[in-house]
């Protein structure tokens, strides 16, 4: 039997792959290897680049641990030489980086970290000390997808401009990228959103998400065990680097300080950097201002509160995800009740479906009344004037954008009445506010329709009816 030697068993492995790959994959990522050596078991391949390296580790392990197991059996393993071009055509270095055990499944592992091989591995503060291997889990979370991430007035700048971002890490006049807003409005999820989307486009780069306050503990650690060059040896490595809610940096001079370098470096290397806060930079006090003018390099975008549209929008997307079936109304009736901020949109919904699962009871408008109602106290509710008006244009079966109108048809004048008087009595609502939303009429006319009202309800019975029948729809209470 003829000798096994490195070509020979590298030749047998092509043949395999190349039937298991697509040719323009195999030329990119298979021609250019050469087998080198063979010893032990151990197949030594030569490849061009670190990253070229990292490619084949997250993208081709499969395949590669079945070639080299049939070659070589269950004790086979494959070593790789990355030899680095300097430009010149001669190579600079060549460097050994064996994988000991090609049998661990990379596939679903992190990326490997450019390792600096020359000296010791650097010290990653995302892994429990003692453990060798320097990789980056990104920390991100898989449901803060753009998918999943609703468009909407509100949040349309900064969408698109982190989805550009997301298209061209570092290669946009968008860096850093800074989503500031409220809270609950998104930002996260948003950030997140950009961070998983990068990794889907550019597999090989290094992202990671970070919460200030988790960079903050891990730099006073750092400081403890007296491995800040570590620290920020690590963050310095990163390609898209995520820093949520850096407001909790204000007044901590330190971890400024080193922040500041870390983005610098980055910067530098055209690096991606994204930055959350719960304020606009004019409004960040205890901030360096060093730091506060490097953040408007790049470009500061907004998250507001969504508007009813977006709202609705946003429900129907998690009841869309979730698999469950909520009427219509009730949808509705959670959207035009809960408008401060997504955060409790979503918390409502939440209560509810667990409302009904435990109580067996199917969801309906009345559930999501009471429901609410426990839900929302806290925060002194009342129904909103869009709720008033969207009941009355139900009941009378008219379009809400005539209400809202100016128009003065008959039938149309008469609900917007109603509704005014329904704001006056159930909202703190001042009578012009009430005015604005019902066709811009102003304060006077508001008092008019609700003694209107009132007189009509003394002399017309059936009249009384349609409001006392309204009242219970519109009311929270039951
Ligand atoms: P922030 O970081 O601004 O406080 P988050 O990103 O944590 O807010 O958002 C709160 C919740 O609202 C999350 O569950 C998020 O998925 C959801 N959310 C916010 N904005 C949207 C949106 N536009 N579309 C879908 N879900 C959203
Ligand atoms: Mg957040």
């Amino acid at each position: 039997m003829k000798e096994k030697t490195a070509e020979t068993v590298w030749k047998n492995c092509l043949k395999v792959i190349q039937d298991n790959v697509s040719p323009q994959n195999f030329t990119t990522w298979f021609e250019p290897i050469k087998a080198l050596k063979l010893h032990d078991n151990i197949l030594n391949i030569q490849v061009p680049s670190q990253f070229f390296y990292e490619w084949l580790e997250e993208h081709y392990i499969g395949i590669l641990k079945k070639v080299i197991k049939k070659e070589l059996g269950a004790e086979g393993k494959i070593e790789y030489s990355i030899v680095m071009d300097n430009g010149t055509g001669k190579t600079e270095k060549a460097v050994m980086l064996k994988v000991p055990n090609i049998n661990t499944n990379l596939k679903n592992s992190p990326v490997n970290m450019p390792i600096d091989v020359s000296g010791g591995a650097i010290r990653n503060p995302f892994i429990i000390p003692g453990l060798k291997k320097v990789s980056v889990e990104s920390q991100l979370n898989p449901n803060y997808s753009f998918e999943n991430f609703v468009e909407g007035d509100c949040n349309r700048l900064a969408r698109s401009a982190g989805f550009a971002v997301a298209q061209k890490p570092g290669g946009t006049a968008f860096n850093p990228l800074l989503l500031y807003g409220g809270v609950g409005l998104g930002k996260t999820h948003l950030a997140q959103a950009i961070g998983i989307e990068i990794k889907k486009n550019f597999p090989n780069k290094t992202v990671l998400y970070v919460q200030s306050e988790k960079f903050i503990a891990q730099f006073i650690d750092a400081i403890k065990n007296n491995n800040q060059n570590d620290f920020v040896h690590f963050y310095q490595m990163i390609d898209i680097l995520i820093i949520d809610d850096i407001q909790y940096l204000a007044g901590k001079e330190k971890t400024q300080d080193v922040f500041f370098h870390i983005f610098n470096h980055l910067h530098q290397l055209g690096k991606q950097i994204i930055l959350t806060s719960d304020r606009a930079p004019v409004e960040m006090q205890g901030i360096e201002q060093r730091l506060l003018s490097r953040f408007k390099w790049g470009l500061s975008a907004d998250l507001q509160t969504p508007g009813l549209e977006t709202r609705i929008a946003i429900l129907e997307k998690k009841v869309y995800n979730e698999g469950i079936q909520l009427p219509k109304e009730v949808c509705e009736y959670l959207a035009y009740s809960i408008t401060s901020n997504v955060r409790e949109l979503e918390g409502a919904l939440i209560s509810l479906l667990a409302q009904s699962s435990l109580n067996k009871k199917v969801i309906t408008l009345d559930l999501a009344k009471q429901m609410i109602d426990k839900f929302v106290k806290s925060t002194a509710r009342e129904v909103s004037i869009d709720y008033i008006q969207k009941v009355v244009c139900d009941y009378f079966d008219l379009n809400i954008d005539l209400m809202k109108s100016k128009t003065r048809k008959r039938e149309v004048v008469q609900a917007r009445q109603i509704a005014m008087y329904f704001a006056k009595s159930m909202t703190k609502s001042s009578l012009a506010t009430i005015g604005m939303h019902c066709g811009g009429k102003d304060h006077a006319t508001v008092l008019h329709a609700c003694r209107t009202v009132n007189n009509l309800m003394d002399t017309d019975k059936r009249f009384k009816a349609y409001i006392e029948e309204l009242d219970k729809k519109i009311s929270i209470n039951n």
